[in-house]
């Protein structure tokens, strides 16, 4: 059997597994060379070593690592990482993500007040928190996110709170304990167009995701909604005009697009870099279409530079709502 490239924690971590087994049948993909605007500086700042000290010594799991993002340089340099919780095991095997497949482990109970501690030593005014798919927990990990919620507002107060969640799919109620707790961001990515759900997000569904965001809002109109997608994958502008429009109409704040940078050649295969210039026309006609917020650039992640971000999120809030 292959084993899939594994570019985690070499001596750091216990021996390596594949993280991949599901993926070591497919046949290899070419892998297309980075243009210049896709190339980020190597990580080694004092911050940057401390923000690693800190996530260690909690025993924390970051999506930074696991998915391989090319901004962990300048986010901790900015003591900017987004914690994973629920493990680093997924029970999905999206064609796109870097994180681990299998069988996770159970879950921490620690992990919420370890997590707000970490927090609190990193001395984050805005904290992004995410998760692997767990659908093999009966409520799909949402009492949990709620927890760790819970557990960082008793600790830091001022510390606002963005969770980019898994979608709860078959997992009636868990929605709600989430939206209970009250987090300030909502984000679940859509990821990709419709048309390339089967081989991107098998997994998953197009529109129960919406619908999950568009529930966000009705529970709670304070909550803001934010949701993503990845280009270079295949789809065409029209797609992503469509998406856009259907996440318009489910009242989504914030619409984030970034460049698929594919992490092995056994992901998805990268289809083109798409170029900063097409990343700006994106921009503009998301703003067109009534989105509070967008960030559109070839480096753009969920959590990447989520704390200025929020900041302006809410400011275009207030100058909507003066504006009657
Ligand atoms: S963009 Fe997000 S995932 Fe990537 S390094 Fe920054 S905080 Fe981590």
């Amino acid at each position: 059997m292959v084993t899939v490239l594994n570019t985690l924690g070499e001596g750091e971590r216990p021996a390596p597994r594949p993280r991949h087994p599901e993926k070591a049948h497919r046949p290899d993909t070419p892998l297309l060379r980075k243009p210049a605007w896709i190339r980020v500086k190597a990580p080694g700042s004092a911050i940057y070593a401390e923000t690693k000290k800190i996530v260690r010594e909690h025993g924390l799991v970051t999506v930074c690592e696991e998915a391989g993002c090319p901004n962990i340089g300048e986010c901790w340099t900015e003591k900017h990482a987004t914690m994973m919780i629920m493990g680093d095991t997924c029970t999905r095997a999206c064609s796109f993500c870097n994180v681990r497949t299998g069988r996770p482990d159970p879950l921490d109970m620690s992990e919420p007040e370890n997590v707000a501690s970490a927090v609190e030593k990193l001395g984050l005014r805005h904290v992004v928190i995410t998760s692997v798919d767990r659908d093999d927990l009966d409520d799909g990990g949402a009492l949990h996110f709620a927890n760790v919620i819970r557990a960082i507002r008793a600790r830091t107060p001022d510390t606002t709170i963005e969770i980019l969640t898994p979608d709860f799919l078959r997992k009636d109620g868990a929605l709600e304990i989430v939206v209970e707790a009250k987090p300030d961001v909502f984000n679940h990515n859509l990821e990709t167009v419709p048309r390339l759900y089967l081989s991107i997000r098998p997994g998953g569904r197009y529109f129960h995701s919406l619908r999950l965001l568009e529930r966000v809002k009705e529970l709670d109109p304070t909550i803001f909604t934010k949701s993503g997608i990845m280009v270079g994958l295949g789809e065409v502008r029209d797609e992503i005009m469509q998406v856009m429009d259907d996440m318009r109409t489910a009242n989504i704040d914030f619409l984030t697009i970034g460049q698929y940078l594919q992490p092995t050649r056994k992901h998805a295969a990268l289809e083109r870099y798409v170029t900063p210039d097409e990343f700006k026309g994106f921009e503009t006609t998301a703003r067109s279409k009534g989105f509070l917020m967008v960030s559109a650039t070839p480096l753009t992640r969920s959590s990447y530079h989520a704390d200025a971000d929020f900041a302006a999120l809410r400011a275009a809030r207030e100058s909507q709502l003066a504006q009657g």
